[in-house]
């Protein structure tokens, strides 16, 4: 059996023996393909249909893709992250819970199936399992898991790569999540230029490595994987707040303090979306026009829409800067108390896909400049817990 710690070597060109294991093994392999101008989560079947060269350019308000050197030695995990992560696979954006049928004499009910297929999660981040430790926290939790999540995260393998460069945006340095994975995965890559280094993190994992018989990697090649993490560490520039001098946020009480947010915010609930820890959701009817039946569906849902601040009757989160004060409290401050660590990973993307280029990490940081120095708690960087 492949030793946990152990870091072994998988040549370049040998490459599509790892899918050809996972085929053997019965999984689907979800990897990272470009589509419509970004990196998403796809099924695969060849390494050959991966991001391979593909670099994300992301800005405030800006997400594009550039090529690097399209050739046989690209690499294929230069892109830092898209508008998914692993939600969509797990708590998809359409559920359907059931179905009532209706005949001459009665109405019918059917619970929808929670069975769910073997996947292969290929090219997850640190960012990316940090916000599934977060998510599993939210819907695996006691007596009320959510079937539908669970069935699917007991049949999920996840390969994860350490990531070799930060994009402009990732700030998951500061939240202690990245970016280098150190837990959940279930094998771990590092890519270097002439191959791949594999780590087994798991029993799952190890059925995987011990069918593919890799020599040993050797101290060089750690070390070139070690230093390629660290340099990608310390190229981050933006940092957020740690999670006591967050806390603070909860002092801005006064509607003027959020109104200069709420100009610029256009409630379209982009950032919620893309955010893979949010997990705010509804629940809808879909009636078909055949009349016999109707399908009990859960659907995304995000702070931001306007329906979602209803509760008997009355809208408590009328104003836009209502809604945004909610989403920044709760995902940087009360979410400590239900998690017990902030509701961010660093990823950015909330940042990169504002319509608005609204920046949450400067946000924050003016926002606790408003409060007055007597108030202000001082912590250094700190992490999200
Ligand atoms: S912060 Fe940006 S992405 Fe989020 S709701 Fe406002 S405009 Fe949309
Ligand atoms: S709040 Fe923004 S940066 Fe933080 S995890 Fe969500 S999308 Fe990523």
């Amino acid at each position: 059996m492949s030793s946990k710690f152990q870091k072994t070597q998988l040549a370049r060109d040998r490459f599509h023996t790892l899918f050809d294991v996972l085929h053997r093994q019965n999984y689907k392999v979800i990897g990272p393909v470009v589509r419509d101008g970004a990196v998403v989560f796809e099924r695969v079947t060849s390494p050959d249909q991966l991001a391979k060269g593909v670099i994300d350019e992301q800005q405030p308000g800006s997400y594009k893709l550039k090529y690097d050197k399209q050739s046989e030695d690209s690499r294929y995990f230069l892109w830092n992250n898209g508008p998914q992560a692993l939600k969509p696979l797990l708590f998809k954006p359409r559920q359907e819970l059931w179905m009532c049928r209706a005949d001459d004499t009665q109405l019918t009910f059917h619970p929808s199936s929670t069975e769910a297929d073997s996947i292969a999660v290929i090219g997850v981040r640190a960012c990316d399992l940090a916000a599934l430790a977060l998510q599993d926290q939210h819907f695996l939790h006691g007596n009320y898991g959510d079937g539908y999540y669970q069935a699917q995260r007991e049949k999920m393998l996840l390969i994860a790569v350490n990531c070799s460069r930060s994009g402009e945006q990732c700030f998951c340095v500061s939240t202690g999540d990245g970016p280098g994975a150190s837990f959940y995965y279930d094998l771990l890559l590092d890519e270097l230029d002439d191959g791949f280094l594999l780590e087994c993190g798991s029993d799952k994992g190890a059925k995987v490595l011990d069918q593919l018989s890799l020599p040993p990697a050797t101290e060089e090649q750690e070390q070139r994987a070690n230093r390629q993490v660290e340099a990608a560490a310390k190229a981050q520039s933006k940092q957020l707040p740690g999670s006591l001098q967050l806390a603070d946020l909860a002092k801005l009480l006064r509607a003027d303090d959020w109104k200069a947010i709420a100009e610029r915010c256009l409630s379209c609930g982009n950032c919620t979306l893309v955010c893979p820890t949010c997990f705010c959701s509804k629940q809808e009817a879909e009636n078909d026009l055949s009349l016999d039946h109707s399908t009990q569906v859960r659907l995304w849902d995000s702070c931001f829409s306007e329906e979602h601040g209803h509760i008997f009757g009355k809208n408590y989160r009328p104003e836009i800067a209502s809604r945004y004060r909610q989403w920044m409290l709760h995902k940087l401050v009360f979410w400590r108390q239900q998690y017990g660590r902030i509701g961010c990973v660093g990823c950015g993307r909330c940042i990169s896909w504002c319509p608005a280029a609204i920046d949450l990490v400067e946000e924050a940081q003016r926002l606790l400049a408003l409060l007055p120095e007597e108030e202000q708690t001082r912590h250094g960087g700190g992490n999200g817990q």
